[in-house]
């Protein structure tokens, strides 16, 4: 059986705010937010991190992104500014081990390089 909380979300056995759902991604909003704008968007099949990735996920991968830019621009932040941050386990703070990429704008933000 499989026990992640994000499979569950995009099967509906959790509720969530989605925003966007397709073949490939489900999209929704972090329950937790970081900024006026924090949506999740992740694969639909069960991949822990990016170092579980093959080359027969380069689309997936490269739609998340999209799908990201597409929901910043219906969020009203692709001129203003945004991130699209994914986190890699434990020292890249990763906390939940399905693939995520993280959208986060609507306020001007710290640098984190400094
Ligand atoms: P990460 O640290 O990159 O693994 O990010 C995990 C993110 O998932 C955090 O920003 C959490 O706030 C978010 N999160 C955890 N549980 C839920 C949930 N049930 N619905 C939406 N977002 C969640
Ligand atoms: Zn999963």
């Amino acid at each position: 059986m499989n026990d992640c909380l994000f499979c569950k979300i995009i099967a509906g056995e959790i509720p969530s705010e989605k925003v966007y759902q397709d073949d490939l991604v489900t999209a929704f909003r972090d329950i937790n937010p970081v900024a006026p704008t924090h949506i999740l968007i992740i694969p639909n099949k069960h991949i822990a991190t990016i170092n579980d990735l093959t080359l027969e996920d380069e689309n997936l991968v490269g739609h998340l992104f999209t799908t990201g830019k597409t929901l910043a621009k219906e969020d009203g932040i692709d001129e203003s500014g945004y991130r699209l941050i994914i986190n890699v386990n434990r020292d890249g703070g990763q906390e939940i081990y399905h693939l995520h990429l993280h959208l986060i704008g609507g306020q001007k933000m710290r640098h984190p390089m400094g």
